[in-house]
């Protein structure tokens, strides 16, 4: 098999994609196919029928969106504004999210990409349809709704794809299915794709598709002896709590050395630059670096001046590393033997590692099959709570305490303790000792990003007091994360367009409106404009703040919504 050269997309070139396809997902950082892309394109490019196993997660959607725009395009005059491919979906969520996947691949092609659902108003989608659509994605439920009345014609329809076929099926649509498929012309192309090749997906193939190549991802056998000893945690979590979820995991974690996956150069950069912003020192490392960068960024990492590595597949493939004490699945491998090769970079030569992995609801189908391959549990664990994490700090002061205390050296200090001893009780000189180091260490860092579900609020005019007048918190533990309320979205009007980066907005948020750059929550920067989460009781001084300053170089509008 041919390798491609990390940093170019040599690999879906090589698949028989057209230039405008293989520029499409260069743009949108990928760089390789996954395994189920490099074997199902050719297969669909060559116009034969095609039953796919493959779950959500392994880069199923372009493995039949790419051939579909392919074959579309190969003559975009003949039925212009006609639907000539349908892609049905179980629900609503995927049909907008392969929609969008669509749409992206095919910017610049003329092609329209329609999505049609149950739940949103006919009216919309009949004039989007009536406006022209090469391509609907839709639910088989409105498909059929739309075919009875005719707002929808299915006489042109030159490829077909059932995704998630399986689910269709679960959710009662074999009979819409039917009637829906009959609607299309025989001589057209059918794809389907499934989770597994149960006999019912087999019964069903057997009635719509035409002597089909079954695409299955082989499973590399590996002897158990041979898997890496690591401990396999996944902690579910939703798209959007991802960069929170990740900051809680770095707290309680602390690792010596993380490598954190992503499955993009794009996504790469967005989380290097986010966690940076925070406060983590992360360097990113993917395919569209130039040598030396890389060279450069790896010589960070090997002499641990670096404790976050960023990175993709492609780039990380080969790097030789022996103190990875984390791999941590920010996206999920696109096979199980991508996580493979990904958590072998950890727990080396008998060292103890930890394998991480973040997975959407909808994608914990895969670390069933991980653990089939590894032979291992993966232990599905709770998010760490502030609570875990004061307690982990703690720990970790004792230890140091202990360490301190062996290594001996103290005598100016017992005298300053024993001076004091006179006024207080041993115990709260050793306690507020401790607490005073742990603010200062608290100082030095910046706290993390906030999760959706936790909501205790604190107001950020101080620290409380208590009424013998210590401050309450500096007897939290150091990088212990805030308390988080009720948080406030921000709409920024400057974005990658004026080539604004995470950490120029917390400079200017924290900067301006004189907040501890911790208490900002997620952010994320648009062509045109950034969105960045911070505590309701902030909002208004961030506002009125952001309004009297620039942002390299820029002045702003600023407007607010709740976060969520
Ligand atoms: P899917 O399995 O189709 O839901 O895809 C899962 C995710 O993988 C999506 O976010 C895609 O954008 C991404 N993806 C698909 N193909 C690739 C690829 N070759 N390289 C990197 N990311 C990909």
């Amino acid at each position: 098999m041919k390798t491609p050269t990390a940093g170019d997309s040599s690999g879906f070139a090589s698949l028989g994609l057209a230039a405008p396809l293989v520029a499409a997902v260069s743009a949108l950082g990928y760089e390789e196919p996954t395994p189920i892309q490099r074997e199902a394109i050719p297969v669909l490019l060559a116009g034969h029928d095609m039953l796919g196993q493959a779950a959500t997660g392994t880069g199923k959607t372009a493995a039949f969106a790419l051939p579909l725009l392919n074959k579309l395009s190969e003559d975009t005059k003949t039925n212009r504004g006609k639907a000539r491919a349908l892609v049905l979906v179980p629900t609503r969520e995927l049909a907008m999210q392969v929609a969008e996947a669509l749409h992206k691949y095919a910017k610049g092609s003329n092609l329209n990409v329609v999505p049609v659902y149950g739940g949103a108003p006919m009216d919309h989608q009949i004039r989007a349809l009536r406006r022209g659509a090469e391509v609907v994605v839709g639910t088989p439920g409105r498909v059929l709704d739309h075919l009875r009345r005719q707002t929808l014609n299915l006489a042109a329809v030159e490829m077909l794809v059932l995704d998630e076929a399986d689910e269709m099926l679960d959710m009662g649509f074999s009979e819409d299915i039917d009637l829906i498929v009959a609607e299309t012309p025989k001589e057209r192309q059918t794809a389907l794709f499934a989770a597994t090749f149960a006999p019912r997906i087999l019964s069903i193939a057997g009635k719509h598709l035409k002597t089909p190549k079954k695409v299955q991802i082989a499973q590399e056998k590996r002897a158990p002896g041979k898997l890496p000893q690591v401990r396999q945690v996944a902690y579910i979590v939703g798209r959007g709590q991802k960069t929170g979820a990740l900051s809680r995991i770095l707290d309680f974690e602390s690792p010596k050395s993380a490598i954190i996956f992503c499955r993009t150069r794009l996504e790469v950069d967005e989380l290097t630059d986010t966690l940076n912003a925070h406060g983590y020192g992360a360097q990113a490392l993917h395919g569209g670096m130039m040598q030396k960068q890389r060279d450069r960024v790896m010589q960070l990492f090997r002499s641990e001046k670096a404790d976050i590595l960023v990175a993709t597949d492609v780039a990380a493939r080969g790097l030789d590393i022996d103190h990875v004490s984390h791999v941590i699945n920010y996206d999920l491998p696109t096979a199980p033997e991508v996580y493979v090769h990904r958590i072998g970079r950890t727990g080396r030569i008998g060292r103890e590692g930890v394998a991480i992995t973040l997975a959407a609801p909808r994608e914990q189908r895969f670390l069933q099959y991980v653990e089939r391959l590894t032979k291992q549990k993966v232990e599905i664990g709770k998010l760490p709570t502030e609570a875990d994490l004061r307690k982990r700090r703690l720990e970790a002061a004792k230890d140091a305490l202990r360490e301190r205390i062996a290594a001996g050296g103290l005598d100016d200090t017992k005298e300053l303790v024993e001076s004091l001893a006179q006024e207080f009780e041993l115990i709260d000189i050793a306690a507020a000792a401790v607490a005073m180091a742990n603010d200062s260490a608290d100082k030095t860092v910046v706290a993390d990003v906030p999760l959706a579900d936790e909501r205790p609020s604190r107001s950020y005019d101080g620290p409380p007091r208590d009424d013998r007048g210590f401050d309450r918190a500096a007897a939290r533990p150091a990088r212990a994360p805030r308390d988080e309320g009720p948080m406030t979205l921000l709409r920024i009007s400057v974005g990658k367009d004026e080539s604004i980066r995470p950490a120029d907005l917390v400079g200017a948020i924290a900067g301006e409106a004189k907040i501890p750059s911790g208490v900002i929550g997620a952010i994320k920067i648009h062509d045109d404009y950034s969105l960045v989460e911070i505590p309701d009781d902030v909002a208004q001084r961030v506002i009125t703040a952001l309004k009297r300053t620039q942002i390299r170089g820029h002045r702003v509008t600023v407007q607010s919504k709740p976060a969520r």
